[in-house]
């Protein structure tokens, strides 16, 4: 899962071939790997005390360690051995800091942890980016900034990264906040002239997690006080977690060097979860609930990931209502009885707007077929849907211009922002075009 962890394993595997069972249980299997710096060429090892460590540093085991990893690294590779307590000031020295207010920032849900996140190809890339975090912040991707739309996991994810750091190092200062609580804060702050304190609270953590950034949009005050914040943890190699609607490039009405300081950030996107990854994040929450899951019970799981698709929230309240209906009523779940009583949430959910559901309207507005708006035809009237399609799914439902690039047939960003301004331009001072768009919106509602 995590690539250090599966290197490690590969390493792990040719040791234990050419050690006997005992010393190879007591001395190899408890070391952890700590960090592969490709520069370096150095491989860190956390030993989980000082005799295990002296025990290796002073026997065979250290060649045949280092054998290992020259074999799966390269010929220059060595390792070097560290105890939990030295792991620690990898976290950049701290300032005396004055007497900072215990101010922890939001409440982080125990619940949010990777454990519970279920992964798919959806999510894949950004679930494994915060594993990466938790496992070695600072130096593995800092700033680390997630984007997707609304109930898709962007606060579980980053809220599993703090629940993993302050396990695995409760050293460290983590800190979880929502946009909004900054600038709550930054303006009471304001008023009650007690800036200083403002200022320690955030400029002392190690980690900082900043949840809901596009929320700092149009506010300029705030904006700059957390482009202070940003610079000042940055340069402190201090880890920043930040989560967005939209991708760094695309905030709108984020001062521009602010926006640039994001576009440092390694960035990771969340998508809709396919029909496999839904019926699985039903499965654990039932499972989490203690539930057995009866043949019914997945009828009725099916039932909800078939019908609601862009938002876990969204599927998570249908499961809740499910089973508390059936519990107080004393009625067995299965497919009736779920589309029974769900009937009202699957009814709001299809009545919302989806791409699929743009596309099909542009396409029976204009005459012409989905598949060929999705493809690289390049005739008049099928580029003609394809943008107005395009500039829909923009100005309803604001998706990200790469994202939208990829729902049709894997066109380039900067096409999908051309035909955007075209269509919008155009709209301006072409009557007819403003009403075939109103007509589609008319449809689509
Ligand atoms: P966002 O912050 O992106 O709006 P949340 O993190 O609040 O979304 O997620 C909404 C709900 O869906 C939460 O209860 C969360 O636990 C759940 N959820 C989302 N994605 C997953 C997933 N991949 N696995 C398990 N639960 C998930
Ligand atoms: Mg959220």
């Amino acid at each position: 899962m995590d690539a250090i962890f599966e290197t490690w394993d590969r390493i792990i595997l040719l040791i234990k071939e050419e050690m006997k069972d005992a010393p190879f249980n007591s001395f190899i299997k408890p070391l952890e790997p700590v960090s592969i710096e490709d520069k370096k060429k150095l491989v860190t090892l956390k030993a989980p005390n000082k005799i295990t460590k002296e025990r290796i540093e002073g026997r065979w085991y250290n060649n045949q360690i280092r054998d290992s990893i020259r074999d799966v690294l390269g010929p220059d590779y060595d390792f070097k051995l560290v105890l939990p307590e030295d792991i620690k000031p990898a976290k950049p020295a701290r300032k005396a800091s004055p007497a900072v207010s215990k101010f922890t920032g939001n409440p982080i849900n125990p619940k949010y942890t990777f454990k519970n996140f279920v992964q798919g190809k959806s999510n894949h890339f950004a679930a494994a980016s915060a594993l990466a975090v938790a496992r070695g912040p600072f130096d593995t991707f800092n700033p680390l900034f997630i984007y997707g739309g609304v109930g898709l996991g962007k606060t579980h994810l980053i809220c599993a990264i703090a629940n993993e750091i302050i396990t695995r190092m409760p050293e460290l200062d983590v800190m979880y906040i929502t946009a909004e609580t900054f600038v709550n804060d930054y303006i009471s702050s304001m008023r009650d002239k007690s800036m200083t304190e403002f200022r320690d609270k955030y400029r002392h953590v190690d980690v900082l997690i900043v949840d809901d950034i596009q929320f700092l949009a149009g506010k300029d005050a705030s904006q700059e006080e957390f482009f202070h914040t940003f610079d000042e943890l940055h340069n402190g190699e201090r880890q920043i977690i930040l989560t967005s609607d939209k991708p760094p490039g695309e905030l709108q009405n984020i001062q521009s060097r602010l926006a640039s300081r994001f576009g440092w950030s390694m960035t990771a996107d969340i998508n809709p979860p396919e029909l496999e990854t839904r019926i699985a994040i039903l499965n654990k929450k039932a499972e989490n609930e203690g539930l057995d899951i009866t043949p019914g019970l997945m009828e009725g799981i099916e039932y909800i990931a078939e019908h609601i698709e862009s938002n876990v929230r969204d599927m998570e309240g249908a499961l809740t209502r499910l089973i508390s209906h059936s519990k107080l009523a004393n009625e067995p779940i299965n497919r009736e009885y779920a589309q029974r009583v769900l009937k009202d949430i699957i009814q709001d959910n299809r009545l919302r707007v989806t791409p699929d559901k743009i596309k099909e309207a542009v396409a029976e507005r204009l005459e012409v077929e989905v598949k060929d708006m999705e493809s690289n035809k390049r005739s008049s009237n099928i580029v003609y849907s394809r943008r107005i399609a395009m500039y829909l799914c923009r100005e309803k439902l604001g998706i990200p211009y790469q994202r939208i690039g990829e729902l049709f047939g894997g066109k380039d960003h900067s096409t999908v922002i051309t035909s955007c301004r075209d269509i919008e331009a155009s709209m301006k001072v072409n009557n007819q075009l403003s009403t075939i768009i109103k007509e589609i919106e008319e449809q689509l509602r």
